[in-house]
């Protein structure tokens, strides 16, 4: 059987809007798309920044304020919330 190179995880919503995710979907631009503990996962619906908690289960937890800090300073994390406000808008596909 051929590996998967898509990595599943247990659906968990957002901790904001509820939105559910499964999906790996890591806001940090690099090479390893496979989230770890302390990974920032950032909802697709409404922009919410999240932390991986411990695997396997790696569920969200909320940013502490040190860690919301650094958040809202990436700037792969601005330009993915730039394009998620531009999609909500209507103008990006
Ligand atoms: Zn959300």
């Amino acid at each position: 059987m051929a590996e998967m190179t898509t990595a599943r995880y247990p659906m968990q919503p957002c901790l904001n809007c509820d939105y559910q995710m499964d999906a790996a979907t890591p806001a940090e631009n690099d090479e390893e798309s496979e989230p770890k503990e302390g990974s920032v996962a950032l909802c697709m619906r409404c922009g919410y920044a999240m932390i991986y908690g411990q695997p396997p289960e790696l569920r969200f937890r909320r940013p502490t304020a040190e860690e919301r800090k650094d958040i809202d300073q990436d700037p792969v994390i601005r330009r993915a919330r730039a394009v998620l406000f531009l999609q909500r808008k209507g103008m990006l596909k």
